[in-house]
């Protein structure tokens, strides 16, 4: 088993391994997959080295922010992916829910009691990137936390970029020596840890394991757990089986097109890759080597000539390379901000350039101004924005040109650019799959003026903020179709369970 790259690595708690444990633990909270998976890496390293089993235990609260039906829905189908990888393998998977808030704590120091070394993720945004230091107080064990989350090691870089283009020219210096250090494909082919021991019973009778698929099958299943938002299901299958199919049948039938295509909302010629991303069903490296086989890349084909230009250095073709710079460049972004910014997600985060904007424009007269339930509802004066409410309501997904608009009409129709902030983080984070990640806050920010330059001619409301209109869409895109699809047909959206 190839070790992980030193960079990925960072001790949370400093103390010595425990030869004389029974397990090693790998704490599974951000990448939730068996494969690409260097904190999996890492840990079935450890248990080679000191010939013992692998315990991964799979916690997931019920009172996370925004918990609803269908963010656990997807994380559970997750779970019995997860269950039959390890299953198949001799590796102990422990998945538990918790029934109640609080009822969790606890689990993690129980089965850290007799590990010799505890691995965990390394994730920079939501609430867990403070999971493990708040662990580290709880346990008296190594614990070691390993990023698993892009190309570029978040700690690769020791500035915050500013723009795409800054983090493209450094990527253009420095992908190259961190590409080579990719990790496994299978980890679990690659060792054959000791077989576990049996599940201790303290934590079984405290903890009982999920049932994953038990509870996927059962009617209602999900109403048992007391969740912030009432927020139903969606036909997308959470998983990483789901999450490879959905990027195999990308680089298959969709990549050719993409380059062309994929700022036309009713052409479905993304990869819809999002989601799996951000619960960490899918790996950006796995979705890289995809496309690198598919384009027969290799190293030698990267270009000495360009400096932060988004084509050309690759050396591969035009819609492959746009594709790249998305998820390398644009995904990237957020990992790097939010990795270095505690701050990321407050209003202050904003290039000066951009507040002093705003501010010169709070005051200026609204013509329309909606509050946080109408947005939600989709009852604005405009039907092309109601319909991309719509669909992100219904599915957890907006088309990533029309989530531009909705951001920058939100910012449009709200009383102040502070409220359209707030308005934007709670649809988003309460609706949308791959929400509460790295990238919501760098497109969200976007519309308020990060990763952007000032515009002209200044503009009532926006200032120097870019601008945009639903009617440009209109003449740009083909929305009809969509419109009739998602827009609420009597003027408000059925939200919940309603
Ligand atoms: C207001 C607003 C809110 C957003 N909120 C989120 C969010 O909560 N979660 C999220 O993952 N993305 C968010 N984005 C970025 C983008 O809209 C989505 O990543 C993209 O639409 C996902 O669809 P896809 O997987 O089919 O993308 P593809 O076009 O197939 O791209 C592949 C991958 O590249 C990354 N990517 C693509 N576009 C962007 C982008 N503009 N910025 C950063 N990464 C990108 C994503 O990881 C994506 O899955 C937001 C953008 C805006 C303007």
């Amino acid at each position: 088993m190839s070790q992980v790259p030193a960079i990925r690595l960072r001790t949370v708690k400093e103390a010595p391994v425990r030869r004389d444990g029974d397990w090693v633990l790998y704490w599974m909270t951000a990448q939730r997959r068996p494969r690409y998976n260097f904190a999996l890496q890492h840990a079935l390293h450890w248990c080679e080295e000191l010939g013992k089993p692998l315990v991964v235990l799979e916690p997931l609260r019920c009172d996370y922010p925004w918990s609803c039906e269908r963010f656990h829905r997807f994380v559970v189908q997750g779970m019995a992916d997860n269950a039959r990888a390890m299953d198949r393998k001799g590796v102990t998977h422990y998945p538990y829910l918790e029934p109640e808030p609080g009822a969790g704590r606890g689990l993690l120091a129980a089965w850290a009691e007799r590990a010799c070394v505890v691995v965990g993720d390394d994730y920079p945004a939501y609430f867990l990137r403070h999971l493990p230091r708040a662990a580290a107080r709880q346990i008296d064990v190594r614990l070691e936390v390993v990023d698993s989350n892009g190309l570029l090691p978040m700690r690769a870089a020791d500035r915050t970029f500013a723009r795409a283009y800054d983090l493209r020219r450094f990527l253009q210096k420095n992908l190259l020596e961190h590409l080579a250090e990719a990790p496994e494909s299978d980890p679990l082919d690659e060792t054959e840890p000791p077989r576990s021991k049996p599940v201790p019973d303290e934590i079984a009778e405290r903890w009982p394991a999920a049932e994953p698929r038990r509870l996927l099958d059962e009617k209602d299943g999900f109403a048992r757990f007391p969740f912030e938002n009432e927020v139903p299901t969606v036909e997308t299958l959470g998983g990483h089986v789901a999450g490879e199919e959905t990027l195999l049948a990308f680089v298959e039938e969709k990549l050719e097109a993409y380059g062309d295509q994929r700022n036309q909302p009713e052409r479905d010629a993304t990869s819809r890759l999002s989601p799996y991303l951000h619960f960490g069903c899918v790996s950006a490296h796995q979705a890289f080597d995809e496309i690198a086989d598919r384009e027969q890349w290799s190293p030698k084909k990267v270009s000495s000539k360009t400096a932060g230009q988004r084509e050309g250095w690759w050396g591969m073709s035009p819609a492959a390379e746009s594709f790249l710079d998305e998820l390398v460049t644009w995904r990237e972004l957020g990992f790097n901000m939010c990795s270095r910014e505690t701050r990321h997600d407050r209003y202050e985060s904003l290039p000066d350039w951009a507040q002093k904007t705003l501010a010169e424009h709070e005051d200026d007269e609204r013509e329309h101004v909606y509050t946080l339930e109408e947005f939600e509802r989709g009852a604005t004066h405009d039907d092309l924005w109601n319909a991309a409410q719509g669909q992100l309501v219904r599915e957890g997904y907006i088309h990533n040109y029309l989530r531009m608009l909705w951001g920058k009409k939100i910012l449009h129709w709200s009383e102040s650019p502070r409220a359209a902030l707030d308005i934007m983080l709670e649809l988003n984070n309460k609706y949308a799959l791959d929400g509460r990640d790295p990238n919501s806050y760098s497109g969200i920010f976007w519309v308020l003026g990060r990763y952007d330059r000032a515009w002209g001619p200044e503009r009532e409301i926006f200032g120097k903020i870019r601008y945009m209109t639903c009617d440009n869409t209109r003449r740009k895109c083909s929305v009809d179709g969509y419109i009739d699809e998602y827009a609420p047909s009597d003027g408000q959206l059925k939200l919940g369970f309603d």
